[in-house]
């Protein structure tokens, strides 16, 4: 038996008395790659590259995925860190993560023509945050220290929220009053995660608020959860994603989590390590919110070349959601039909 257990392991696999080598396959999540905010912000900067010409400015990576910035800078963007970066007058676009409001301050002062892609689910949390601060409570905003979202969603209230990153910081915050406090968090953490903070937090504070709708995204929780299932059947799995991309970072997380033996991100097919698949017999890919598919489809590419041809696709939920384009531009973009029209 210890035999059998150890040919397994190694890939191979004895049937009916003769040893041959096991099935190799991919377990292909789906939802995985682009979700409606990513997919509404990567078209509003092309679309802004139509209508305005090149250059457009993009303050911060418009989606954390090393190809897609890649790509845009290709077609005449030209990303930076902050407003003061761009030329007075000049267009700039405000990626899906979202801005604090005194990055538009910021922007009106220069007169720039600011678009305004953060995602509308981002968005969302920005107004809860606005409405409990309004009404005097202390807001409890769990999030990764630093994450632009973070940033943002912080600037929106920032003398009511305090920033709880992971169960651990549980024990520094500090409330003025216990009955009126409300927990939000980023879009893109991992739910289970999550869950344990605000679990803690509830031992502390028993009268602790939750959001009013959940405020991990859609997106995020599809992609945990379709890894999940197929985590436990994965020697390995491969994310494909960029590693400041915190819900790609996160995919890698939950499929350790739930049981696979090993796990990568990676931003390009190139990346994979042969050793990562010896001995492996089921590769599980996945692929953060901000990544396209074509690259998704290299890595499968790149297995079927190791032996892993067989793609088999995993599906927990279909997504149907799309966004209409920022306000601003769709409003710039009626204006030139129309002028072309005339
Ligand atoms: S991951 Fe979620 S919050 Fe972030 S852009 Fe996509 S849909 Fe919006």
């Amino acid at each position: 038996m210890a035999d059998i257990a150890e040919r397994r392991g190694r890939g191979w696999c004895t049937y009916h008395g003769r040893v041959t080598e096991a099935r190799k396959r991919v377990l292909l999540a789906k939802p995985r790659g682009y979700c409606a905010g990513v997919d509404r912000a990567v078209q509003t900067v092309e679309e802004a590259l139509k209508l305005y010409g090149a250059p457009v400015y993009v303050r911060k990576q418009i989606v954390h995925n090393k190809h897609v910035v890649n790509t845009l800078e290709a077609s005449g963007a030209i990303f930076v860190e902050e407003n003061y970066e761009v030329p007075e007058g000049s267009t700039v676009v405000f990626s899906a993560h979202g801005v604090a409001p005194e990055v538009h301050e910021q922007a009106r002062e220069r007169n720039l023509k600011a678009i305004d892609a953060t995602c509308p689910l981002v968005t969302k949390v920005h107004h809860e945050a606005k409405r409990f601060a309004a009404e005097d409570y202390d807001i409890l905003l769990i999030g990764h220290e630093g994450h632009e979202e973070v940033v943002g969603t912080a600037g929106e209230a920032p003398r009511h929220i305090q920033l709880v990153d992971g169960p651990d910081s549980v024990d520094n915050i500090v409330i003025r009053d216990p009955s009126k406090v409300v927990w939000l968090s980023q879009t893109t953490l991992s739910v289970d995660e999550t869950m344990e903070t605000v679990a803690r937090l509830k031992t502390r504070l028993p009268l602790l608020q939750s959001p009013p709708s959940d405020d991990i995204c859609y997106a995020t929780s599809n992609r945990q959860h379709v890894i999940k299932e197929i985590a436990p059947e994965c020697d390995v799995v491969i994310v494909v994603g960029s590693t400041n991309s915190s819900n790609s970072v996160r995919l890698v997380e939950v499929a350790l989590g739930a049981g696979a033996r090993a796990g990568h991100l990676v931003d390009y097919a190139s990346e994979i390590q042969d050793e990562w698949l010896e001995g492996a017999t089921t590769v599980g890919v996945s692929s953060g919110a901000s990544v396209p598919d074509e690259l998704v489809m290299e890595v499968l590419g790149h297995l079927a070349t190791r032996g892993f041809g067989e793609v088999t696709e995993f599906t927990t939920a279909e997504e149907r959601l799309t966004f209409s384009l920022p306000q601003e531009l769709r409003r710039d973009m009626k204006k030139a039909a129309a002028a072309k029209a005339s």
